[in-house]
């Protein structure tokens, strides 16, 4: 089978072996069949609505030293901060009047915000009759357990690669196995789990992205972001090349054709490498933008990566903007909350 055959069977059956995701990784002559291609299944099984999730940064202390992020301990270049709920609070309210149905909660891992302070945060926005999305990093299974009983709805925790080598030497002190029982616990919890990988990291390989996609799909996820490696200053990476927005939107559009039915954001990375990555990625298979919330002055020091794009956007603009855009290309803003329904999955 030729790799055009293959995008065709993978749109059919929802899956690929390694050897040929590989092949169709490596083929630059199929990419704009592959992400038409991604689009129509994208369309098939979750529609021409974009779900819109609300991003509040709060944190930006991190006692990780993961060496492709800018926030890691060892970076002091970094004015920290962290939010206190009150601010929070308001920025969630101001997300409410500009329509949005989730608010997705981010930080660095910060211990401060403790199993109490997390449930309090997560009760106060349940009561805003908000979906909660949390994206805070490895805990203990007893937190994610209080954080599910407060009412929080999704986990985002990217495996970043499963390279399991790479994983160690890009991640000191932490550890590829803990990664793994994060996501089995959060599973376990009912959380409707997002995982995902970054693009382009030294001495990734082609088959270790096939391995990637492989992933998500063995371990059944609801959610997967990922996005290129971009290069951060004051981090031991900071001169490597980083990812290309090609690359990520193919290992994007190969993930759309193995989980029909999951939510994919268009991530913020791949926005900052193109001024209209968002909206290419929601033509190759994304159905979900988390515009960014978090005020001006917080948000310029959530530096996980330079140029990180919607920096010069209020809020309020941003949303007029993407939903100008997203109408543009024929496609709907969700009135809904945007879970993950799990449909039949049958051919095209
Ligand atoms: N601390 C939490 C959440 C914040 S980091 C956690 O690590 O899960 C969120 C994501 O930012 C990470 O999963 C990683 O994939 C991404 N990221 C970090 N550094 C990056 C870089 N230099 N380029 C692109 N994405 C990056
Ligand atoms: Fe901390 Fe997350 Fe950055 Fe790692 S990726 S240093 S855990 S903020």
């Amino acid at each position: 089978m030729n790799n055009r055959e293959l995008i065709d069977k993978a749109a059919a059956e929802h899956k690929l072996s390694k050897e040929q995701l590989v092949s169709i990784l490596s083929d630059i002559s199929t990419d704009d069949y592959l992400f038409q291609t991604a689009d129509k299944v994208r369309q098939k099984y979750v529609g021409d609505e974009v779900h819109l999730r609300g991003l509040i940064e709060f944190s930006n202390i991190c006692k990780c030293n993961c060496k492709y992020c800018g926030l890691r301990k060892d970076n002091h270049y970094v004015t920290r901060y962290r939010m206190d709920i009150e601010e929070i609070i308001r920025l969630a309210s101001d997300a409410k009047e500009y329509g949005y149905k989730t608010i997705v909660l981010q930080s660095g891992e910060d211990s401060f915000f403790t199993k109490e302070k997390m449930r309090e945060i997560i009760s106060e926005l349940k009561q805003m009759d908000f979906a909660i999305t949390l994206s805070l990093g490895e805990k203990t299974y007893e937190e994610y357990k209080a954080y599910k009983e407060a009412g929080a709805d999704r986990y985002l925790l990217r495996i970043e690669t499963t390279d399991k080598n790479l994983y160690q030497k890009l991640h000191p002190g932490m550890s590829f196995e803990n990664r793994i029982q994060c996501l089995k616990n959060l599973k376990e919890l009912g959380f409707e789990t997002g995982t995902g990988c970054l693009v382009g990291l030294p001495e990734q390989t082609i088959d270790s992205l096939a391995e990637d996609i492989l992933f998500f799909k063995k371990l059944d996820a609801d959610m997967i972001g990922l996005g290129p490696f971009i290069p951060s200053y004051g981090t031991p990476l900071e001169k490597e090349t980083g990812g290309t927005l090609i690359m990520s939107l193919k290992v994007m559009a190969l993930t759309r054709l193995l989980l029909p039915d999951i939510n994919i954001p268009a991530t913020t990375a791949m926005e900052t490498l193109s001024p209209n990555g968002r909206i290419t990625a929601l033509q190759s298979g994304a159905n979900v933008v988390m515009p960014n919330v978090t005020d001006d002055e917080h948000k310029k020091n959530y530096a996980i990566y330079p140029g990180k794009a919607g920096l010069n956007n209020t809020p309020e603009e941003y949303r007029k903007t993407i939903t100008a855009k997203i109408t543009a290309i024929g496609r709907k803003i969700s009135q809904g909350y945007g879970f993950h329904i799990r449909q039949e999955i049958d051919p095209l």
